[in-house]
């Protein structure tokens, strides 16, 4: 696993409600579950445990957070990662109608858990989807019509070209969809939020402590720290991109880690109002997706770029500015403050990879770059399954996820082809 802990560039670190250290674990303990990784589905698992009063204790390798969970985009995508035309054809009407009552589930727990534990997250409504490309202005009204009649989804709303240049403040698209069910928020708070209601409800969080393997002694699993062990009798490995050789050969065949780069500007002063004047969250229709928002300090935050292979770009800031001139190239005098990257675990088809690995040791990950919404309630969800309620895993689990092609050597170069070449599609 690489690039651990908060990285020392980043915006969210920088302006996050103060939390933590937790202390790393030290001897043996024994509970009702153990949960590996202190991301959203770590801690949407963690509290919902608690909450039923479940002994759970959390190991995480580094700080609560400190994976994608707090260094993502922070935008909040209705539904699940891949659209309901594509899962209908994939695992039928009945099952994609569940997955997405299951989104909209996942979408009502993020808000009541934001408003009972008070986590000061910013959320703001509504999201953007822009066109890059000329043309598409039907499909969109098919999807619209669709959702529409087939799921009583009625918050998405057309933009023209005109209007969404003037939403926006750039005349780089093509006109575009309002999903006034999506949003926007400060996504390490969220984390640190899950995290401190979490622990008021009696979960146990140990930072700096990378669980190093599990194996089941006496009808018990033990999970072994450098300076511990956690008995107990259900384990729940998350992980996404920080995915490791813990959830074992199927898992890692399956979840591939990408990275992604994200910039802050300098506050834009006066100019911010003529930037995303709705003040939604913005991303657009790029296999290599550029995303942006405002802070509520008036900074530009964007999200643009990938690499395939472990470690980020030297120049980062440089990297990621390239992608953000394109769409605002009036831009070009403001200062970039903060850049930073994270690791995001994806599946060949973009469905997560959600699994009851062994008997009683379940995975979520391959959230695929939309986990702000689902990871949580995805975390939940492997709760109720280790409390014996196992539906919602099992709808997840129908989703397909073969693995990457070329097996784990090869697997890296000929994914790494593949994408490269989407990317360059974008160029075209
Ligand atoms: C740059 C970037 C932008 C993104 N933008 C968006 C966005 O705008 N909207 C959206 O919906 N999604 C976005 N995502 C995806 C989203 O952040 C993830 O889907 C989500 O955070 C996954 O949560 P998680 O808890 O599963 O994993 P993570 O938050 O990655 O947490 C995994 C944790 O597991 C820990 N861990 C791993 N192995 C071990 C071990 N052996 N022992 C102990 N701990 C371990 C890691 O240290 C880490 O803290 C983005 C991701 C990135 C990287």
């Amino acid at each position: 696993m690489s690039n651990t802990g908060h990285p020392a560039t980043s915006w969210y670190a920088a302006t996050a409600t103060p939390f933590g250290p937790l202390p790393a674990l030290d001897g043996e303990v024994t509970t009702d579950v153990c949960v590996v990784g202190a991301g959203y589905t770590g801690l949407g698992a963690a509290l919902e445990l608690a909450s039923r009063g479940v002994s759970v204790v959390v190991l995480e390798a580094a700080q609560v957070g400190s994976g994608a969970s707090g260094r993502n985009g922070g935008q909040v995508h209705m539904g699940q990662r891949n659209d309901q035309a594509w899962l209908e054809k994939a695992v039928g009407r009945d099952d994609a109608m569940a997955l997405w009552k299951m989104s909209l589930d996942a979408r009502s727990h993020l808000s009541a858990v934001i408003a009972e534990h008070a986590i000061a997250c910013d959320f703001t409504p509504g999201m953007i989807h822009a066109r890059h490309k000329p043309g598409g202005e039907g499909e969109d009204l098919d999807h619209i019509a669709f959702m529409a009649a087939r799921y009583g989804y009625h918050e998405l709303e057309p933009i023209e070209e005109d209007a969404l240049s003037e939403e926006l403040g750039t005349g780089v698209y093509h006109g575009g969809v309002r999903d006034n069910g999506g949003g926007h928020l400060h996504p390490l708070n969220l984390a640190h939020g899950l995290a401190r209601a979490a622990l008021s409800k009696g979960a146990v969080v140990h930072e700096r402590s990378r669980a190093r393997e599990w194996r089941r002694e006496g009808g018990r699993i033990v999970v072994e720290t450098a300076a511990g062990r956690v008995i107990c009798d259900q384990l729940i490995l998350t992980g996404d991109g920080y995915l490791d050789e813990l959830a074992g050969g199927q898992a890692r065949a399956r979840v591939m880690p990408i990275n992604n780069f994200v910039l802050a500007t300098e506050p834009l002063g006066e100019r911010a109002e003529t930037i995303i004047r709705s003040n939604a969250a913005v991303a657009d229709s790029r296999f290599v997706v550029n995303y942006f928002r405002k802070s509520p300090d008036g900074r530009l935050l964007f999200g643009g770029g990938e690499n395939y292979r472990p470690g980020f770009p030297a120049d980062l800031p440089g990297f990621v500015r390239r992608h953000m001139l394109k769409v605002y190239p009036d831009l070009a005098d403001v200062k970039v403050t903060h850049a930073w990257g994270g690791t995001l675990g994806i599946t060949v088809h973009r469905s997560p990879y959600v699994r009851e690995l062994a008997p009683g040791v379940r995975t979520a990950a391959g959230y695929s770059g939309q986990g702000v919404m689902l990871a949580p309630w995805f975390g939940k969800l492997l709760a109720d399954a280790a409390l014996g309620d196992t539906g919602g895993v099992e709808l997840l689990s129908r989703l397909p996820t073969p693995p990457f092609p070329g097996g784990r050597l090869l697997r890296w170069p000929l994914t790494v082809a593949g994408l490269s070449w989407y990317a360059l599609r974008d160029r075209l």
